[in-house]
């Protein structure tokens, strides 16, 4: 693939590429920032819009909470809502003295929360991820949950024995189509 000069106007584009690979699950970052001299498609009229919605200025923190859904932590609180305005959306609750409520932006790095909830939901977690400027969601990029038997925080996967595949969260191993074990990531 040649390398052709970049021009000033083909930063905030890798930005933008940035920002939705981020979006997908993180590990592509690196790829994508590298395949710059095939990026030159065609000029696409939200590229601005993205770029300012998260290609740029986000904070990344670690919290450590409980997550747990969005209607429990409004009834905590003795607030009264229609439940179909709330239904499905996660928190996490954090260990602070306010008891924060910060909503998880559901996508293949946080999945799992919605599809196994009993490993996930109601356990002490830390959680690794994006705040961006007027948005109140966190894009979690690492999930550590405390093991039980010792209580370190551990990084939970799913595994498939046969083919050494792992995903972050349940599903039929893409290579072999057999079950992936949960299990905490060897270290
Ligand atoms: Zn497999």
């Amino acid at each position: 693939m040649s390398s052709p000069t970049q021009a000033p106007g083909s930063l905030p584009r890798r930005h933008w590429l940035l920002a939705a690979a981020a979006l997908t699950g993180g590990p592509l970052v690196r790829h994508v920032a590298k395949a710059d001299a095939s990026l030159d498609s065609p000029p696409d009229p939200n590229r601005d819009k993205q770029d300012q919605a998260g290609g740029v200025g986000f904070q990344t923190v670690t919290l450590a909470g409980t997550v747990i859904p969005l209607s429990q932590a409004l009834h905590q609180r003795g607030l009264a809502c229609d439940p179909d305005g709330v239904e499905d959306q996660l928190v996490l609750r954090q260990d602070d003295p306010d008891a924060t409520l910060t909503p998880i932006l559901k996508d293949s790095a946080t999945r799992a929360f919605w599809i196994d909830p009993d490993r996930f939901r109601d356990q002490a977690i830390r959680l690794t991820g994006r705040l961006y400027p007027g948005l109140p969601y966190l894009q979690v990029t690492l999930v550590r949950i405390r093991d039980a038997e010792d209580g370190v925080f551990r990084i939970p996967e799913y595994h498939c024995e046969v083919c050494a595949i792992s995903s972050r969260f349940p599903q039929d191993c893409p290579c072999c189509q057999g079950t992936m074990e949960f299990r905490f990531k060897p270290e």
